[in-house]
């Protein structure tokens, strides 16, 4: 119980969890060099000592116990704004934990139909709180035949299912793909990915258990390579983390960790709200890129003597407006935010929605913006090692000069983060991930369309047409 030590958590890791990477089974990731990046990222959440983070990652739990804040139920805006600035400083080990905010959300209406189910998810959220642990968003099906129904595929399996009830649980069986962080974390808390009819009540099923629950195997999978050095990789570097290919063969579920198990009226909303919690993290993240993306444009250009020109300036304030709509999109949501009728907030439904959709579908005019200002050297810049080289760095300085100061490694700093930013390792990552990671466009799409106030809309127009007729 009570927060855990760095060395604790990677400790816990060892665990008999069933884990392969490139066709390796690997019994102990905690001296797998493929984890040693992975697993240093996730530490870094345990560094409950350093005096710069202990303040924003831990709070006072309502029984005087500390816990890290990724567990604290937004009661005020103040709490939820901490949440934001949590999420950019958290890891995305720590951010895929906040998915037992998207639990709690939707205990309530959960409570109605099953209360059963919902004292589970109360029961899971305390524990894993109080044992300091990490949890993965579990969601997304293999899904085969995107115009078929989850029963109609060619393989029952191809979402996750309830293949049998016993008296000790439900048993299991399918898989989830591209859940980040799986390998790392402690409980897999899996949930439907979509709205379930009732002809597909078996796979309305939600659940938490650990990772090394027998059954449970994970294929892993990383934008980088095991080790990368920090100049030529600033980003991919330190930001490397696998994601699972979940597989769930026949997996006992335990009653007591069970909260969904055939109630397909409540499939969507557990879709609904880990979707919502997950947009949020993700444009807490992407208003922090976005931000760096306007500063590389400004200090590249700068380096080479064309910042005053005015092509480059219109760019530059193309990526700015696309930071700041990102920003103030996010402060929206905070600020309008819904409640559920426990008290606990969340960001406004619409407002995230909407942030999503411009973040993800601009994204790549923004990389394209940066590419056309930055120069080819994004991609043909030659590496740190060359810098260091005796016969090779003094032509690099030469070469590499552009005015009487110029700083020739901070130039290539500022050129090797932008291709590991956008057009390598993390880079490449980052291109598919802004679309599809929370839910592609066509996911915020709908939920724009459920939640905007079209009564309002139609009739602000009828009356604009004098055509709205008054009761
Ligand atoms: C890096 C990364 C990390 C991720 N992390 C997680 C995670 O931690 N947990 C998790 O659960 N998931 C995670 N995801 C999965 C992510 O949520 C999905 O990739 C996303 O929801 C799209 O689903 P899909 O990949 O199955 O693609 P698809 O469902 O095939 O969607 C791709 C495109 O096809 C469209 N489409 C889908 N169905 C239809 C249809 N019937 N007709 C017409 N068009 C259709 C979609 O709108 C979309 O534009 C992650 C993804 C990435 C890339």
């Amino acid at each position: 119980m009570g927060l855990k030590t760095a060395d604790e958590y990677r400790a816990s890791l060892n665990d008999g969890r069933v884990i392969f990477w490139g066709g390796e089974k690997i019994t102990d990731i905690t001296s797998h060099p493929r984890f040693r990046v992975p697993i240093e990222v996730a530490c870094s959440d345990y560094d409950y000592a350093n005096p710069e983070l202990g303040e924003l990652i831990t709070y006072e739990t309502e029984d005087g116990s500390k816990a890290h804040r990724v567990y604290q139920v937004p009661r005020t805006v103040e709490e939820l704004e901490l949440r934001l600035k949590l999420g950019c400083q958290m890891s995305i080990v720590g951010g895929v934990t906040g998915v037992y905010m998207a639990l709690l959300q939707i205990k309530d209406r959960l409570a109605a139909v099953n209360p059963r189910f919902a004292e589970n998810i109360e029961n899971m959220y305390r524990y894993a709180r109080d044992n300091d642990l990490r949890a993965a968003e579990v969601i997304t099906d293999a899904k085969g035949d995107r115009s078929k129904k989850a029963h109609e595929q060619i393989d029952p399996d191809l979402y996750v299912r309830i293949v049998k009830e016993t008296p000790e649980g439900i048993i299991v069986r399918g898989a989830k793909l591209h859940i980040t962080a799986a390998a790392l974390v402690h409980e897999l808390v899996v949930m439907p990915t979509k709205s379930m009819r009732e002809n597909e009540a078996d796979y309305a099923v939600a659940f938490s258990i650990p990772v090394n629950t027998p059954g449970v195997k994970i294929i892993n999978r990383s934008f980088a390579p095991a080790e990368l050095n920090s100049f030529d990789y600033p980003a991919s570097s330190h930001h490397s983390m696998p994601e699972g290919f979940v597989i769930f063969d026949d997996v006992l579920v335990p009653w007591d960790r069970v909260f969904l198990a055939g109630e397909w009226q409540l499939a969507g909303a557990f879709a609904g709200a880990l979707g919502l919690w997950e947009r949020t993290l993700g444009l807490a993240m992407a208003s922090q890129d976005a931000n760096i993306m306007v500063g590389l444009a400004h200090l590249v250009t700068e380096q080479q003597g064309k910042d005053r020109d005015p092509h480059v300036q219109d760019t530059i304030a193309e990526l700015i407006c696309y930071a700041e709509t990102i920003r103030m999109g996010l402060d929206y949501a905070v600020r309008h935010f819904e409640a559920t009728d426990g008290g606990m907030l969340h960001p406004n439904t619409l407002g995230i929605n909407v942030t999503k959709y411009y973040y993800a579908s601009n994204f790549h005019q923004m990389v394209r913006h940066l590419h056309d200002v930055a120069g080819g050297l994004t991609i043909t810049l030659p590496e740190e090692a060359d810098l260091l080289n005796e016969e090779t760095g003094p032509y690099l300085r030469k070469y590499l000069a552009v005015r009487e100061d110029t700083d020739v490694e901070q130039r290539m700093r500022v050129f090797s983060l932008i291709r590991d930013m956008t057009a390598d390792a993390f880079g490449g990552w980052h291109l598919v991930t802004a679309l599809q990671a929370g839910g592609g466009l066509k996911a915020q799409r709908i939920m724009m369309s459920r939640t905007f106030d079209m009564g309002d809309a139609r009739n602000a127009a009828l009356s604009a047409a004098g055509a709205l007729k008054q009761d």
